[in-house]
């Protein structure tokens, strides 16, 4: 267990050793992708990754336990000998920058090991955290570095991703990789209710390119949308719409964007 100082109070820690820390991925445009922690204690009530908890043997609702993959380095170096190239996207079912990462540096020691391959990395994150990181970001060979922002709204940051920083600390945390020379996006994904124009402002001159897109397991939080209120808000067109405006905001504001569904 963890004391609350770290942020992460109630949680179920794991240390693990695996096999193979770069996995082969159907994710449209990636080959590769490496996720150097099971489970993610920014615990989204959204979280599409929520599915890992079936694989990971515990019990612990998602979102309160973490395995630390504590050899991920030391694989991931002999896995890419024998990888020649490719697109890597790092944080696909875990936060890379959770509040652990802090103390285990797991991501740290995996873009070390990535340095010298000719990988192109992407990775995502909801954390300012990796912003400690930059210095070795910036000796990749190709390199995107992603902040989820989701909304300019901090109160329903608090309603969807109660236990992530804030949207505010990601923007300037963006703004800094972006002004350290790294290539930076900004992921509106899932777009929660927001106010489009002001969102393109904060977003303006910290994001190379935006990608937008909408709620795909809106399932997970039915009963948030209904208890909370905020269902009016959360429907297929209010989220068309508002994706729309962002979109055409940003265009006139000569940042490329795309948004992700139909
Ligand atoms: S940060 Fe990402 S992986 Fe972590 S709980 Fe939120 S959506 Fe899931």
């Amino acid at each position: 267990m963890i004391g609350p100082s770290e942020g992460v109070s109630a949680m179920n820690i794991r240390e693990i050793t695996i096999k193979n820390a770069l996995a082969r991925t159907g994710i449209e445009g990636y080959d590769y992708c490496l996720n150097p922690y099971v489970g993610c204690s920014h615990g989204c009530r959204y979280c599409y990754a929520a599915f890992m908890k079936r694989f990971s043997g515990h019990s612990e609702a998602w979102g309160d336990f973490v395995d630390v993959k504590t050899n991920a380095a030391e694989v991931l170096r002999r896995q890419l000998r024998r990888i020649r190239g490719g697109t890597l996207l790092i944080g696909t079912v875990t936060d890379p920058y959770q509040p652990l990462e802090k103390r285990y540096c797991m991501t740290r020691e995996c873009l070390s090991a990535l340095v010298p391959s000719s990988l192109e990395v992407h990775i995502l994150t909801r954390s300012p955290l990796i912003v400690r990181d930059t210095d070795i970001l910036r000796e990749l060979s190709h390199v995107e570095v992603g902040l989820s922002i989701t909304t300019n709204r901090e109160d329903m940051k608090e309603v969807f991703e109660p236990r992530a920083p804030s949207i505010a600390s990601r923007v300037d945390a963006l703004k800094t990789l972006h002004d350290a020379g790294l290539r930076t996006y900004a992921f509106v994904g899932p777009l929660l209710p927001m106010d489009p124009r002001t969102l393109a402002s904060m977003i303006e001159g910290a994001a190379d390119e935006v990608l937008i897109d909408r709620l795909n397991y809106a399932g997970r939080v039915a009963g948030l949308l209904r208890s909370s209120g905020l269902a009016p808000l959360m429907t297929m067109h209010r989220v068309r719409t508002a994706a729309r405006e962002l979109h055409d905001i940003l265009t006139e504001k000569g940042i490329p964007v795309s948004i992700l569904f139909s």
